[in-house]
């Protein structure tokens, strides 16, 4: 593999390029070992700026090339090739070019590469360069034309089919389009096929295509793209523009799936769904992410990201929208507090660690590396705040004169906000550096008191990041409410708008001193200290009409408890069970948001909390003390847990909100009751269970509580010929593994006949899963930091996109004491003096390591 330059590039670099491109032919003549890749590009000099035609490729075997049918002189490196402007006609000419690539060989899974006996692609963000020669970057532009030929019963590029005959077939898509949304797939698969009439009453053929045995998991996926489509319809005025839309289903992937024009490439993980094999989370995942993908068909597709700078132009965008539809499709409330915990589990946690960067970075030396929660989370919660400013009649005013503006261009994050800007004729400048400044922000609040009036102060501040040291206030919309003192809402809602350094907001006129509810429904990305006492917060717990407050204020009680428990040996207060206990079995709440309501903070958050409070978190300590807390409310709800655990029983599966909601209660309260009566619920309802849900779930809460050795052997035995299942079977062991035997656990799996390297989703069950198991990663042994560098090194050779990002577990490693810190030191050293190491990897360590 050749080793590109790790040169940085830089967002204020960016110049237009020096030729522009009418439309692409190209025909695929598909061998495993020997692809021929044959190229038929009209080129049209930039008149800005003319000079050389730069084509990137790499990983290439050039067989010949020619300019308006002639051969002319070219540079030829591994990553260029480039014909001398003086060898060019200053007019729109012809390049063609034929290729060979090795798609067999191809384990990055990047561009052209075999899964399982079938061709397919994955381009974004750089992938087609690895096809053939290209100016690969998403500004250009141009309509495509495919033939694939090859011997398989199913060839399928982007656009519309043209024709096809034995052994080919020919695709044209007419909306123009970057590079990186080119996909083709070729192999024996069979398809699930629907229908849908947009609302224009124009007929879209749909096909989900997968390997042989999976058309039974089809459907749920197939009515998750229906309803997208007709959601996009109703809430953005936005309609489909192809006769046809298909998707297939890909073992080996890197990332979840990808938004191709007209052939979406999902993980087979993200839309194959059935009661049997997928839990409830999955249903979840598979309509949103179907979603996500659809709707990019307009956000990302027909308008596109000048550069890869841009990238949240078209990830916070599309998240957001997936977002409001699982929220339609769902539950509004129950999916905001979800996304709140993703938020701080994964972005929050990575804006206070060496990898911290703005939502549109400055700089990059793989882009690959910047697919993160702070680009895709961070992104959304800008969107959201910004409809939150400006209401929701002028959000959908903005989004129809961006979509109406920029339709079929490349366009950056200030086109995006001067739409709105002159949608609304609002100053967005002071806006728009949440695109710009990284770091979460902290907010503190204070509270005063006089004569029927009260005052909320708010002062903010972000702590430094790798190379913005300075920080400026942020504009944050701070959502608030007031509750009387006998429990009734006195102010509903109200957005206060804070832009400067310090901030005071007056209510007046009120009769008794109520009680604030602040940042309601999680109005801005920012986190909120305010003094406030247990009795405060479980007076909101029962009484605020925010269901967002309603559910932070519990958590918040159960982080003070394991606080107190974890740094003085405290025991769990009355008060507290007892809330805990009220809401719990309070039958006019959600189940689902009674679920919620009963899990505790994350180990992972708990460190960071101690942290951020100037200790050193101390990580058994804190698995010992969540576990005390666990049996504490077990014992403390023994009287009401079994009959929660049976009236939550769901005779008829249906994967819908209700029925997740109720069967996620029912698992919350067995895994207590585990506690309680030796297994010997869960073991029932393991072998009676008759969906994915509960049988996952059951043996979860014996794993947990070191229970399930059979449970594990008879599920392994029940599903060894589904890889899917397997991969919850390798990463549950792992992740509800005691501290003491996670690594050595994770370490026997590699060792089983079904663990390979080259499967991502596989290699994530069994390293995801120990890194995502707190105490057992940073034992204090070193053996699991020990396990996941030689392991990531091994895989660096094979896959160095999925390498770098899962290096990313190591990115909190100045949190712990001195003596891990040396332990992950030397790993991460150990990682960067390894031969070869890849451009992707080289880049997350060494951030890792200065930041
Ligand atoms: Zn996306």
């Amino acid at each position: 593999m050749s080793d590109a330059a790790s040169e940085t590039i830089y967002l204020k670099d960016y110049t237009e390029p020096h030729h522009w491109v009418r439309d692409v032919h190209l025909t695929f003549r598909l061998a495993p070992k020997a692809t021929r890749v044959l190229s038929r590009i009209t080129f049209v000099p930039n008149a800005e700026n003319g000079g050389d035609l730069i084509l990137n490729g790499e990983e290439l075997t050039l067989i010949t090339a020619t300019v308006d049918g002639a051969i002319v002189p070219m540079e030829v490196s591994d990553t260029h090739l480039r014909i001398k402007s003086a060898d060019l006609p200053q007019k729109p000419f012809t390049f063609e070019a034929e290729v060979e690539i090795a798609p067999e060989d191809n384990t990055a899974l990047e561009g052209l590469y075999m899964s399982n006996g079938m061709y397919c692609t994955q381009c974004e963000a750089e992938g087609f360069r690895k096809i053939t020669y290209y100016p690969d970057r998403p500004d250009v532009m141009a309509t495509f034309t495919v033939r694939v030929e090859g011997d398989y019963p199913v060839l399928l590029s982007n656009g519309n089919p043209v024709a096809s005959g034995d052994g080919w077939a020919e695709w044209h898509d007419p909306w123009p389009k970057p590079a990186y949304l080119f996909a083709l797939v070729a192999g024996d698969l069979v398809n699930h096929a629907g229908s849908f009439t947009t609302k224009s009453g124009k007929d879209v053929e749909l096909n989900i295509y997968v390997r042989r045995g999976d058309e039974d998991k089809c459907a749920f996926g197939m009515q998750a793209l229906k309803d997208a489509m007709a959601w996009d319809e109703k809430t953005y005025g936005r309609e489909y523009d192809l006769d046809i839309f298909n998707i297939v289903a890909v073992d080996d992937f890197n990332m979840g799936a990808m938004e191709n024009k007209g052939l979406n490439v999902f993980n087979s993980s993200c839309v194959l769904a059935s009661q049997a094999t997928s839990t409830d989370a999955n249903f979840e995942r598979i309509e949103g992410i179907i979603a996500h993908e659809y709707f990019h068909n307009w956000t990302g597709n027909r308008i596109t990201c000048r550069d890869w700078f841009q990238l949240c132009l078209k990830e916070g965008l599309t998240v957001y929208r997936d977002q409001m539809f699982s929220g339609d499709m769902r539950s509004h409330p129950v999916k905001r507090i979800e996304e709140v915990l993703t938020l701080r589990a994964r972005q929050f946690r990575e804006d206070n660690g060496p990898l911290a960067h703005p939502v549109r970075p400055e700089s990059f030396v793989e882009i690959n590396n910047f697919y993160t929660a702070t680009v895709y989370e961070k992104g959304a919660e800008i969107i959201g705040m910004l409809r939150r400013l400006v209401g929701d009649e002028a959000y959908r005013k903005g989004c129809d004169l961006y979509f109406e503006r920029h339709d079929g261009q490349a366009v950056t994050i200030e086109d995006w906000l001067k739409a709105f800007e002159d949608a609304t004729g609002r100053d967005l400048s002071h806006f728009a550096q949440w695109y710009s400044q990284a770091g979460t922000p902290r907010l503190t609040m204070s509270e005063e008191w006089t004569d029927g009036t009260l005052t909320l102060s708010f002062a903010q501040s972000t702590p430094p990041t790798p190379g913005q040291d300075e920080k400026n206030p942020q504009v944050i919309p701070i959502a608030v409410g007031l509750i009387g003192p006998n429990g009734d809402e006195v102010l509903p809602t109200t957005v206060l708008e804070m832009t400067e350094a310090e901030q005071s907001f007056t209510f007046e006129g009120l009769g008794a001193r109520p009680v604030a509810s602040v940042l309601r429904d999680f109005s801005a990305p920012v986190i909120l200290q305010r003094d406030m006492d247990a009795a405060t917060r479980a007076f909101l717990l029962a009484h605020d009409t925010d269901p967002f407050q309603k559910w932070e204020m519990g958590r918040m009680l159960s982080k003070d408890t394991l606080i107190d428990m974890i740094t003085s040996g405290g025991t769990p207060a009355a008060d507290y069970l007892d809330a805990l206990k009220t809401v719990l079995s309070d039958e006019s709440l959600d189940p689902a948001f009674r679920a919620l309501a009963l899990g505790l903070p994350s180990q992972d958050d708990l460190a960071q909390t101690l942290f951020d409070a100037g200790q050193t978190p101390d990580p058994q300590k804190i698995y010992e003390a969540r576990e005390a807390l666990r049996r504490a409310l077990a014992r403390h709800m023994s009287d009401i847990l079994p009959t929660l655990f049976r009236q939550h029983e769901t005779p008829q599966f249906k994967p819908d909100a209700d029925g997740s909601g109720k069967r996620a209660l029912r698992l919350s309260v067995l895994s207590l009751l585990t506690l309680l009566d030796d297994g010997e619920a869960a073991r029932t309802l393991f072998a009676a269970a008759d969906n994915m849900t509960e049988q996952e779930g059951s043996l979860q809460a014996l794993l947990t509580a070191g229970l399930g050795s059979d449970e594990l052997q008879a599920f392994e035995k029940q599903w060894k010929e589904d890889r899917l299942v397997m991969d919850k079977w390798f990463m549950m062991q792992v992740a509800f593994a005691a501290p003491d035997t996670a690594a050595a656990t994770a370490e026997a799996l590699t060792r089983h006949p079904a663990f390979t390297m080259k499967n991502p989703n596989r290699f994530r069950a069994v390293f995801g899963a120990l890194t995502s198991n707190h105490a057992g990663f940073h034992h204090d042994s070193g053996a699991a930091y020990d396990l996941l560098s030689k392991n990531l090194i091994s895989l660096d050779k094979l896959n160095p996109q999925t390498t770098a990002r899962m290096s990313a577990a190591f990115e909190t490693w100045r949190r712990y004491d001195s003596a891990r810190q040396a332990k992950i030191h030397a790993q991460l050293d150990r990682m960067l003096a390894t031969d070869g190491l890849s451009r992707d990897t080289t880049e997350m360590v060494t951030r890792i390591l200065g930041g």
